[in-house]
């Protein structure tokens, strides 16, 4: 019989057959036998270690531990007994529950003898416990075999309904081990495997499914995890070098007089040294021939928006026109206007486009962007409808692209001219414009490095001067009183304060509802004339808002009352307090969004964090991050543990990687490695075509064959 290949169709595999083939492919996507043998455990039952009760943590994990029981109670309960059982060793207790068995159990337990137990622990009530433990008296278990590392394979309900458990997916991996005689090829140079020590393929393999030890278990993930990273880097690195090589920019060569007028005379304040850095590091790329694709990441309040018009001037100085999106018409307008307020100075013409911008001027716009006399538009989505073209579009710059999808962003690159003819180098207007992204929502570098590695990252890691941090601090509803008290005596000091209320899509009306509720309470806690108050909420006509938000930026009101459509951008640098109500259902980078909109100004801030008595595990580690740290990229980090890249990203990217073993936050340092690595052989071989690196040239190329993540990211 031939060996069969990894390519071969899992049905073939004996013990398969078709209508497991369908649930396997159905339910994890199993088609060949590289798909299985790319099944990787979750977890494994680990029977060769022994924890004590004291370093316990809570990880829901499967445990072992030796101890003896002190005693043995039943606890009555509205629905039926259970008989739980103090267990202890020298750290700590923790109790023993069954609901079933209990007769049997009680009459065979013997108190105050070793025992080995196993099973899963839960953190309930200040303490741990462990249902339905596995027993064995340590006397017996000592005599018996060592069993080994058990690996646990991803499950659905499917599956097991269908009766492929966990036991049949081992024996599947054993007969997929027998017929293919594990002849596994090697998909990485001898160099990497020496330089860093990493078990052979066809070992880590092995010991991925059928572990010999803990020890060889750790080195086989950590060569299967480097591996899969490693060949993502390869991915986004080899893209950003084609990229670099083809896709020519528009040459912005000089430094003219727009910029340097600007500089040196109408600059509103003495620019930081982190944004002078960034201006430096975009002159870079706009001198270098190749198109910019940078994203500047910057805390809220970092000052973003400088940098965006000093980029602008430099594409105006080269003979082009630019133009900024943004997520939202609040958020467009107040770009306008701060924009034009800076740019009259120097007698540049600046227009904005949004959905509401009546016929007439749009007709107006439309024109002039075509004969060139208008130099820069501020807009929204607006601008990407097929009837605005530009004469020359050199530079778009995209405010807060979390809110945007890599297709918009994709959509900017034809405004300009068509990327297509990217190599007709003698035709500038064929070239896209340079693209600057710009958020406030700190993408861990963990995640920018895996998903953006193709684009050049420049980081605003400094707040302009006098800044004092927002304090923060969570109180409950039923201390309201007091907060309002406070509110009161900020506005005395004619201070101007947020109210927000979620917004969540699902329960709009419901929403809405605690919104003009909590309005009409505050009406009556604050009485005109003595306060005036704004609202601001989605479902007002844009004029209504736009008119609300005015009397607010003007002063004219002291409380604004809102939905989260302030979230981003806005700036009214007298407003220092932000109140949250019900801050437990919202998100920790929607949260520092919020509280971004106020630490404007030199006066000390507050974010006051309203919630019920009643919170999740995971709403208090928001609401601690949130009065512990100001620090977006902290908050970040914890938002990605909590939440997980997808949905950080968007459900848009959250396919992108699709890690099969590597996880992005806890293996940071194998991505590093990874990334590094990937480098290094790329400056040493662009093409793979030396001897030593052919099982990558190799596996690289089945890879971009199967899983092509160009496909998804812009
Ligand atoms: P963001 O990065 O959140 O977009 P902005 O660009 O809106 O921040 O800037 C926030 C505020 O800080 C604005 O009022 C802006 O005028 C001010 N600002 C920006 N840079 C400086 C600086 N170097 N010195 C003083 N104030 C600055
Ligand atoms: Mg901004």
């Amino acid at each position: 019989m031939n060996t069969p290949n990894l390519q071969t169709p899992i049905v073939y595999l004996k013990g398969v057959g078709p209508n497991r083939a369908e649930t396997l492919q159905s339910e994890l996507g199993i088609h060949t036998y590289q798909d299985l043998l790319n099944l990787f455990p979750n977890r494994y039952l680990d029977k060769t270690q022994y924890y004590k009760i004291g370093q316990l943590q809570r990880s829901n994990a499967d445990v072992q531990i030796v101890g003896k029981i002190v005693n043995i109670k039943t606890v009555e309960q509205k629905r039926g007994k259970r008989l739980v059982a103090t267990f202890v060793d020298d750290t700590g207790d923790m109790e023993l529950v069954w609901f079933r068995g209990q007769k049997w159990i009680r009459e065979n337990l013997k108190l105050n003898t070793a025992y080995v137990i196993f099973g899963r622990c839960n953190w309930f009530n200040g303490k741990f416990s462990m249902p339905h433990p596995d027993m064995e008296l340590l006397t017996e278990h000592q005599k018996g075999l060592k069993v080994g590392m058990q690996p646990i394979y991803p499950s659905t309900e499917k599956l097991s309904n269908k009766g492929i458990t966990n036991r049949v997916i081992s024996k599947m991996m054993q007969q997929l081990f027998l017929e293919t005689k594990a002849r596994f090829s090697e998909t990485l140079s001898d160099n990497i495997l020496k330089e860093i020590h990493l078990l052979p393929k066809a070992e880590s393999l092995l010991n991925i499914h059928f572990p010999k030890n803990q020890e060889l278990l750790a080195k086989a993930q950590f060569r299967l995890k480097f591996e899969e990273l490693f060949f993502i880097q390869l991915q986004l690195l080899t893209k950003k070098a084609l990229r670099q090589q083809k896709i020519k920019g528009l040459p912005f060569d000089q430094v003219g007089e727009y910029f340097k007028e600007f500089y040196d005379h109408h600059l509103p304040f003495e620019l930081t040294g982190a944004q002078k850095r960034v201006i430096k590091e975009i002159r870079q790329d706009l001198g270098s021939n190749a198109q910019m694709n940078r994203l500047l990441q910057g805390d809220v309040g970092s000052g973003k928006t400088i940098v965006g018009v000093m980029t602008m001037l430099l594409a105006i100085d080269n003979g082009y026109q630019a133009c900024l999106m943004a997520p939202t018409e609040i958020l467009a307008n107040q770009h306008y206007t701060g924009i034009k307020k800076l740019l009259d100075k120097v007698g540049l013409n600046c227009a904005l486009l949004t959905g509401s911008t009546k016929k007439s001027e749009r007709t107006v716009i439309h024109a002039n962007l075509e004969n060139g006399s208008l130099h820069i538009l501020v807009g929204t989505h607006a601008l990407l409808e097929d009837k605005v073209q530009f004469q020359n579009l050199g530079l778009a710059i995209i405010d807060e692209q979390h809110r945007f999808g890599v297709a918009q962003r994709a959509k900017l690159w034809h405004k300009g001219g068509t990327p297509q003819n990217a190599d007709n180098e003698t035709s500038a207007g064929s070239l896209p414009p340079h693209i600057l992204v710009m958020t406030a929502t700190p993408i861990p570098r963990t995640l920018a490095m895996s998903l953006y590695g193709d684009l050049d990252i420049s980081v605003i890691d400094e707040l302009p001067p006098g800044r004092k941090p927002v304090k923060t601090v969570h109180r409950f509803d039923s201390n309201r009183l007091k907060v309002f008290g406070f509110v009161r005596d900020e506005i005395k000091k004619g201070r101007q304060v947020y109210v927000v209320y979620p917004l969540i899509q699902e329960s709009e009306a419901l929403d809405y509802k605690d919104l003009m509720d909590g309005y009409e309470s505050i009406a009556r806690d604050f009485p005109m004339p003595e306060y005036q108050i704004s609202i601001v909420h989605g479902q007002m006509k844009p004029a209504d808002k736009d008119y609300e938000m005015d009397r607010f930026v003007r002063g004219e009101t002291q409380i604004m009352v809102a939905t989260t459509v302030i979230e981003v951008g806005v700036n009214v640098p007298n407003a220092s307090v932000m109140v949250i109500e019900s801050a437990e259902r919202f998100g920790l980078s929607q949260l520092h969004q919020l509280r971004g909109r106020v630490g404007r100004g030199a006066d000390q801030s507050y974010c006051i964090l309203m919630t019920g008595h009643k919170l999740s595990e995971e709403s208090k580690t928001r609401l601690q991050t949130m009065t512990q740290t100001n620090d977006g990229f902290e908050i970040a980090e914890v938002d990605l543990k909590l939440r997980g890249p997808g949905d950080i990203m968007g459900t848009q990217q959250s396919g992108v990687l699709n890690l099969k073993i590597a996880d992005i936050v806890k293996d940071n340092d194998i991505l590093k490695t990874a990334r590094h690595y990937a480098i290094q052989l790329l400056k040493t071989d662009p093409r793979l075509e030396k001897p030593e690196n052919l099982p990558i040239r190799h596996a690289y190329s089945q890879i971009v064959k199967h899983k092509n993540i160009w496909n998804y990211i812009s």
